[in-house]
């Protein structure tokens, strides 16, 4: 615990998922002293689609981090069908992979703790700056002190609470559930089935389980009360997914699931803190892009914190403007495509719509799918 005190640097990263993880393993391999704080062990499920863009594989690879190794799910194909069930399909322009967040963070986790970063398993409860210091406060452990914190936490933490983070007064009407199954499915294809008041996708993760994990605007919801009964009331309206639910058997006792999820802005820099991955926004899953947005940030956290940290004419202001500006260029048209994809899949006739235009004009999907998307993360 008192390992990096006295040390000239010290980086503490608030929340160990893949923005924590990736910052972590990047600053530890560049000869950086790391705190890595995370409130839960490893491994673990999560709720997230687990379909992540290849564009971040050389980075994850120059991190000495390739999932390859871990025998991921190959995916090029995504099936996109409304809520009537027309469909279209189209080559994912980079393509990507399926991989459980249970074996990925775990996996990370390892390339962090061999790179010298430190783990503490405990909740942060409020980050203060002091004297040009940042000091963190945990449930457990005493305070630490470092040179620079990063906001690595997710989508919602009673830290956002205690930071009185804004976008937390605007509703967050989401609900989203996800669970892994034993069924049938074509390899290399991610499927994104709408239904009325959300969406939900299905593909392969390494273990050949199919993951299905769906996202739903809580009024509709509300309306039938509990999972079951809204899945077989609504989704099922898709017939795409009542196929596939009724052709699986599902393989955890229960699907996880979280509410009040936010898609709204977020500030980039609270506190002196360097916030990544969801911590500075997320994007909407149907985009299939949260998670390589979130390696992706912490790539451009750790770069500025390397220059702070070894250029003395580069100030803490300096670096912060540089991260929010580095940020909004990587990812706010990312955000905002985002943003209004999703409003016009809600509506269900504008849907079906849109997707017999695309079925006509093929290069349209692949051209949607670029718009929220990034290019190989280069080094
Ligand atoms: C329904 C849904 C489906 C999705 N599907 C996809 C998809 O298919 N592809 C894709 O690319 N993206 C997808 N995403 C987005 C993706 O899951 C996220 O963008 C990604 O997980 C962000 O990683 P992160 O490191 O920022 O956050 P997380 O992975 O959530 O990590 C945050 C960590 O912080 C810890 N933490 C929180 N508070 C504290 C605290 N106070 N102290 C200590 N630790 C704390 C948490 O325990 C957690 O481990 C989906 C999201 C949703 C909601």
């Amino acid at each position: 615990m008192l390992m990096y005190m006295g040390l000239e640097h010290h980086i503490i990263i608030i929340g160990g998922g893949l923005a924590g993880l990736t910052s972590a393993i990047h600053l530890a391999r560049e000869g950086m002293p790391v705190s890595l704080i995370e409130k839960n062990t490893y491994p673990r499920h999560k709720v997230c689609g687990e379909y992540i863009s290849n564009e971040i594989l050389p980075y994850l690879q120059w991190l000495d981090a390739d999932p390859a190794v871990l025998a991921p799910a190959d995916i090029s194909r995504l099936l996109l069908s409304a809520a009537n069930g027309k469909t279209i399909s189209a080559t994912l322009p980079l393509g990507g992979f399926g991989i459980s967040r249970y074996t990925l963070d775990h996996f990370l986790l390892g390339k962090a703790l061999a790179a010298g970063v430190q783990l503490i398993t405990d909740t942060v409860t409020d980050v203060e700056y002091r004297d040009d210091r940042c000091v963190v406060k945990m449930k457990t452990h005493a305070p630490l002190t470092g040179t620079i914190a990063l906001g690595a936490f997710g989508k919602r933490s009673t830290l956002d609470q205690r930071l009185s983070r804004a976008f937390l007064r605007k509703p967050a009407p989401w609900l989203a559930v996800k669970g892994h199954y034993e069924g049938a499915f074509p390899d290399g294809l991610v499927a994104l089935h709408n239904f009325p008041g959300g969406y939900c996708g299905v593909s392969k993760t390494e273990t050949g389980a199919l993951n299905i994990c769906y996202l739903v605007q809580m009024d509709s919801f509300r309306r039938y009360g509990d999972i079951d009964r809204h899945r077989e009331e609504v989704l099922y309206r898709n017939h795409h997914l009542k196929t596939i639910f009724n052709n699986s058997r599902p393989l955890f006792d229960q699907p996880l699931a979280i509410s009040q999820i936010s898609f709204g802005q977020k500030t980039k820099v609270e506190q002196h803190m360097l916030m990544t991955g969801d911590t500075a926004g997320l994007i909407h899953p149907l985009c299939g892009n949260g998670m390589a947005m979130a390696i992706h940030s912490a790539r451009i956290a750790a770069t500025v914190v390397l220059r702070y940290c070894h250029d003395a004419g580069y100030d803490r202001q300096r670096m912060e403007t540089e991260y929010t500006r580095e940020w909004e260029k990587a990812f706010s048209y990312r955000m905002k495509m985002g943003r209004l994809l999703n409003n016009l899949f809600l509506k269900d006739r504008l849907s079906t719509w849109l997707v017999q235009q695309m079925a006509s004009v093929p290069a349209i999907l692949p051209f949607i799918i670029r718009q929220t998307h990034g290019k190989y993360l280069a080094i």
